[in-house]
């Protein structure tokens, strides 16, 4: 497994690759590897010849200064995972050789970052945009692998893939999950033991929602009560809770069985912030 720094290294190993005709999957992450991001890369590993999987920190995606300074690092345990999965590289590169100046471009997405994520974390789905386009660049992969967990960025991703004529297939990887349902997240290390307990709330109200709809309760009297759960549970502090259309991001009034739909939550619990999502009608 080689250890690059900076697209100019990397550029030697990609001339290489492409020279004897092999496939490159890439997996971008922010480290503090999980599971679930173990899972993006053994599917890289299975579609792609070569992978990269690059682990940097993106300032510019984050909307506080504490939750990005306090943002799990563990280098040396996510070398010897991905060494584990045998990847062939990885990309580390610094925040100087990323931004060597702060770009003056910005992305609108339109519709789809005035809600959810995009409502809530104002500029974040931009700097998704641009850290994503410029990996894209540097990395060159003829696939690139996201997970749904971070549903409404994959609509970011394949907007940007889009209407930008990106030559990069996408592939997304479903959820991973703890034992007890709660979906991996590098930020489940700094609850405490009593918010890791309460964090299940995410996905049991998900989970209760997607049955009462299923058994044709409406939507509204699903939401209300979700919502009045959140209130009883002193540490956890909802953000959102909507029935979408998974790629337009578009609330619906109600459910309708014939429609795609999923439902999204974010919510802290204490200083901690955490999404996930479950498809209804896939
Ligand atoms: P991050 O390091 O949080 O930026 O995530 C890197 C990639 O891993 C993104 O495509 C995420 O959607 C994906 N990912 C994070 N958590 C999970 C999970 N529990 N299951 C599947 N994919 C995940």
């Amino acid at each position: 497994m080689q250890v690059v720094h900076t697209g100019a290294d990397w550029n030697k190993y990609w001339l290489e690759s492409i020279k004897n005709d092999k496939s490159i999957g890439f997996v971008p992450t922010m480290g503090a590897l999980h599971e679930g991001h173990m899972d993006l890369v053994r599917k890289a590993k299975a579609e792609s010849e070569i992978v990269v999987v690059s682990i940097f920190v993106n300032p510019t995606q984050f909307n506080s200064l504490e939750d990005f300074n306090n943002y799990p690092s563990t280098i040396d345990e996510d070398l010897d995972k991905l060494k584990n999965e045998h990847v062939d590289f990885v990309f580390i590169p610094n925040a100087d050789s990323i931004y060597i100046e702060k770009p003056k471009l910005s992305i609108n997405f339109g519709d789809i970052e005035t809600v959810l994520e995009g409502a809530f974390r104002p500029g974040h789905f931009n700097g998704v945009g641009i850290v994503v386009s410029k990996l894209f660049n540097i990395i060159k992969p003829h696939k690139a692998f996201f997970g749904q967990k971070d549903l409404q960025q994959t609509g970011i991703i394949r907007r940007l893939v889009k209407d930008l004529s990106m030559d990069v297939q996408l592939v997304i990887v479903p959820t991973r999950r703890e034992e007890d349902g709660l979906a991996m997240s590098s930020r489940n290390v700094r609850l405490s033991p009593e918010e890791r307990e309460h964090a299940l709330i995410l996905i049991n109200s998900l989970a209760k929602a997607k049955q009462e709809l299923l058994a044709s309760k409406p939507w509204f009297e699903v939401q209300n009560q979700i919502k009045y759960d959140f209130e009883e549970m002193p540490s956890a502090s909802l953000e959102y809770f909507e029935l979408i259309h998974p790629e337009s991001f578009a609330s619906y009034p109600d459910f309708d069985a014939s429609q795609k739909s999923s439902i999204c939550v974010a919510a802290y619990l204490g200083k901690i912030r955490l999404i996930d999502n479950l498809p209804i009608i896939p």
